[in-house]
């Protein structure tokens, strides 16, 4: 890593701004970072150009009066953001080719901000995996390697490019976006951070739909600060998004504190789950006395209805995203397979050419459980369970703060190793998706190596629209965990 391109996003902002080094060496240093690291995938288009031009205007601003929190900053973007004239395929071949001539809300507050763009980030199909190895454009390779191995892990998913990019230190920070654990759970596997907020916080606009009630955009960065910074630039309030808060953003960096006292951390009984690593459990549970060095109380709290997240999410997952994809039928974007002869014919082989196996398999479970006969059985049936899990946390956060858990039930495991089992893989996200039901905010923050030498995360999660606690309580974490650990550079 080159002295630029070790530094956190705060550093590059207070050294840009102090005239230290200016904008254009920032993105110089990130633009032949990505260059050199093509090896792991993680980028899906390069926009060199574009952060270059973004770093020239920052350049002649500076000096200028007070300057927007992101000017100088290039930054690296999910595939799932709509960018303007530049290729957005949610890593689908459906979408290949598809240039959306307008900016998401959330990319076009990062621009407003004055943020640059690296490239468009690889990710699995619509978002669906924990891996990124559904990618149309093949998986992401995680800059991490166990010790002594040199066997291809994952950097998780969904936005394992972002995880991996941030991580390799070839963007500062990325976008990504969670519909059950894709900002989290990556983050955990590659050792940084990433905050999904509450739902309606950053406005969907643009952002290409898996499952619209549970799709949130977030921010991932090396540390919890960097976090706070970027999730201020993306938020805000957007009209064209019907589920949208209209709420001012909070000024979440400055009101950032580590000092807990007075705090009640929630431990819930369920998610001591059987067929978690020891070690999971341990750093759990220094993750609880770290809290409590920080000045908070630990109370053991109940979420009984989580053992059902899991199946419910992925019911009310699959329905909503069979009726979003719906509109890929080779008539408005991207792919049109030619040459066949009815307007029937046309659709489904181009649904069957353009579609990766995972979004094939959950369209047919989504369309199944919203079928006229089985609705009742499984659709409203996990709309109900979904209300009872939301009301577990309700319940809970009358009795504490804060909820800590570990994010994930392993540390990354390797390419391939779960492709063939669609339940193994799902079950990466039993501690992230009863937050994304319930809409809740909650965080990864690093806490350690495993003995491989891989990272764990803790989670944190909030009550509504309380991101400060969880930023806070991931500060604390932070701040006692010295996580520094990097990955070292094979690419
Ligand atoms: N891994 C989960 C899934 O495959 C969550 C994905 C996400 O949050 N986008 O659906």
């Amino acid at each position: 890593m080159s002295e630029l391109t070790a530094k956190t996003i705060a550093e590059l902002r207070d050294g840009f701004r102090s005239g230290a080094f200016s904008a254009r060496e920032i993105a110089e240093a990130y633009n032949a970072a990505v260059s050199a690291a093509r090896t792991l995938n993680a980028f899906t288009v390069e926009t060199p150009d574009d952060a270059l031009a973004a770093a020239e205007a920052a350049d002649q601003r500076r000096g200028n009066g007070e300057l927007p929190s992101l000017v100088g900053i290039p930054l690296g973007i999910k595939d799932l953001f709509a960018t303007k004239n530049v290729d957005t395929t949610a890593g689908s071949n459906i979408l290949k080719g598809f240039r959306p001539p307008y900016d998401s809300h959330v990319t076009a507050n990062l621009r407003k901000a004055g943020a640059g763009m690296l490239g468009k980030l690889n990710m699995d199909e619509f978002a669906m995996g924990s891996s990124n190895e559904t990618s149309a454009y093949g998986p992401v390779i995680s800059p991490w390697r166990r010790k002594g191995s040199n066997v291809g892990l994952t950097p998780g998913g969904s936005s394992g490019g972002s995880a991996a990019a941030v991580s390799a230190g070839i963007a500062p920070g990325a976008t990504g976006t969670d519909t059950g654990g894709s900002i989290r759970q990556p983050a955990a596997f590659a050792g940084i951070c990433g905050i999904k907020p509450t739902y309606g916080r950053c406005s969907r606009w643009g952002i290409v739909a898996f499952a619209s009630s549970l799709d949130q955009a977030g921010p991932m960065a090396r540390t919890v600060r960097d976090c706070a910074i970027l999730l201020e630039a993306m938020a805000g309030f957007d009209p064209r998004d019907s589920t949208s808060l209209d709420l001012p953003v909070p000024r979440w960096e400055a009101n950032l504190s580590s000092d807990l006292s007075g705090k009640r951390v929630g431990i819930p009984r369920e998610y001591r789950i059987d067929g978690v690593p020891a070690e999971i459990g341990a750093l759990w549970d220094q993750g609880i006395e770290w809290l409590k060095d920080a000045g908070a109380t630990p109370v053991e709290i109940s979420l009984p209805h989580t053992k059902y997240a899991l199946p419910t999410y992925y019911i009310i997952a699959p329905a909503e995203a069979s009726s979003n994809l719906a509109r890929y039928d080779g008539v408005r974007y991207g792919l049109r397979v030619e040459g066949v002869k009815t307007l029937d014919d046309m659709y489904s082989a181009t649904r069957e050419a353009g579609f990766g196996a995972e979004v094939k398999r959950r369209i047919m479970i989504g369309t199944y459980v919203l079928s006229a006969g089985f609705y009742d059985a499984y659709f409203n049936k996990a709309q109900k369970v979904r209300a009872l899990i939301k009301e577990d946390f309700r319940k809970a956060f009358e009795q504490c703060d804060v909820i800590l858990t570990p994010t994930a039930p392993s540390a990354a495991f390797g390419l391939g190793e779960k492709m063939s089992d669609p339940l193994a893989m799902y079950l990466n996200d039993v501690f992230a998706v009863p937050a994304s039901l319930a809409g809740l905010p909650a965080m990864s923050v690093p806490g350690g190596l495993d003995a491989q030498g891989l990272p764990l995360g803790l989670h944190l999660i909030g009550n509504e629209l309380d991101e400060q606690i969880v930023l806070n309580a991931g500060l604390a974490i932070e701040e006692r965990a010295g996580f520094t650990a990097r990955p070292e550079k094979w690419w």
